[in-house]
């Protein structure tokens, strides 16, 4: 076991060798390759994307029709030298699909799965210290209601920036469940006993080095800023916070093996104009109407916001509903939707969420999935729940 892990990891760092190259390298924007069979893979999951990307079922959409469509090109043949050989696998909130989201017991998982990257979500305590948390609000993961059942807003919400580290220590974080108290994802973890617990960036940041150090691994770190706006508001900067830790661990500077994420832009040209932060950042696209930032997403998927966003980001997180066509869908093809194609202009990477093993798009396969992304995208890797299928899919394509 110890033996196939450190063969995995020496490949791995190899492997994340060639990337650092490829994440720098200019990227032709139409130059969306396919490999061995593709044409015919592709051909045959249309009509899965079609409905699983509009809803609908494309009229008149046959198999010849549709192989035709690939053949008059929108979708290029690549050479061999074109092909990349790497595709960056992010844990999103550790190894959340398998145990409870940001975790040191969900990142030490994730460690052992042989990812390149581990995410981090970050909000700040009343005692300013980072902790690792994908909300500003406690009550979604954790045991809050229980134990200070009066310390909540206004709202009836329980945030985080109102509890010491001490306090937030107290709590058991469990799987993410609904208002109801439901689990979100109901078949991931069910245990009611493990006393999983709040962890802090620092902690987050030291497992990741001592794991690295000892098996000889280069597992990256990827924290994101949560709801920068928010935190100035109560008086603390997290961008200021989080590079910090990232330098203080060696992760940061223009070589350090992490990425820096957002969703907030102004904050991404703050984070380089203001703090001066040389390490690679991700700029995240969302919808306008999730209540991210202020950030007009829309704007961002255009020619001048993908222009804007590459003078200070090294790459873009946009979700997957984003990525594809929806009007040539309907028509029975796969292209990438027209803005992907500013982003490579941009020499932007690439990387898409969330991959989730328990809530892919209907009717299609874990493979389908990261085929689309891989060869009609031309992402450069992804965001997932899951690692074990994307890390298995990578493993062959590799
Ligand atoms: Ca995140």
């Amino acid at each position: 076991m110890l033996r196939n892990r450190l063969l995995f990891s020496q490949n791995d760092k190899n492997k994340s060798q060639a990337r650092t190259a490829i994440c720098r390298k200019p990227r032709a924007a139409h130059n969306i390759g396919l490999r061995s069979q593709p044409k015919a893979k592709l051909a045959a999951i249309l009509p899965a994307l079609v409905v699983a990307f509009t809803g609908t079922v494309a009229a008149g959409s046959t198999f010849s029709a549709m192989a035709a469509n690939n053949e008059n090109g929108q979708i290029h043949a690549d050479t061999k030298e074109n092909v990349e050989t790497h595709f960056t696998v992010i844990a999103h909130r550790g190894a959340s699909g398998y145990l409870p989201e940001h975790t040191l017991e969900a990142a030490t998982l994730a460690f052992s799965l042989g990812p390149d990257f581990i995410e981090q979500d970050v909000v700040i305590t009343k005692d300013d210290i980072p902790v690792v948390l994908h909300d500003i609000h406690l009550e979604t993961v954790t045991n809050v209601e229980n134990v200070f059942p009066a310390r909540h807003r206004d709202d009836g919400r329980y945030y985080a920036r109102d509890f010491t580290l001490e306090e937030l220590r107290q709590l058991r974080v469990h799987e993410r469940a609904n208002s109801d108290g439901k689990q979100v994802f109901k078949d991931r973890y069910r245990g009611t006993r493990a006393n999983f617990k709040v962890a802090t960036l620092s902690e987050h940041f030291e497992l990741i080095s001592e794991l690295n150090r000892q098996f000889g691994t280069s597992v990256g770190v990827y924290p994101e800023v949560k709801s920068p706006a928010f935190h100035i508001k109560e008086g603390v900067d997290a961008s200021k916070i989080v590079v910090d830790a990232l330098n203080a661990y060696g992760f940061g500077g223009e070589s350090g093996n992490s990425y820096l994420q957002c969703f907030d832009f102004n904050e991404v040209k703050r984070v380089r104009e203001t703090l001066g932060y040389k390490g690679k950042v991700v700029m995240l696209i969302g919808e306008n109407d999730w209540g991210e930032s202020d950030t007009d997403y829309n704007w961002l998927r255009t020619q001048e916001g993908m222009q804007q966003v590459a003078l200070y980001a090294d790459g873009i997180g946009p979700w997957l509903g984003h990525l594809l066509d929806n009007e040539a869908m309907t028509q029975g093809k796969i292209e990438a939707a027209a803005w992907i194609a500013y982003a490579h202009e941009n020499n932007l990477t690439i990387h898409p969420y969330t991959y989730r093993h328990d809530a892919l798009p209907a009717g299609m396969s874990s493979e389908q999935v990261l085929e689309v992304l891989d060869k009609v995208v031309g992402a450069d890797g992804v965001f997932t729940d899951h690692l074990v299928p994307v890390l298995r899919w990578r493993e062959k394509l590799n």
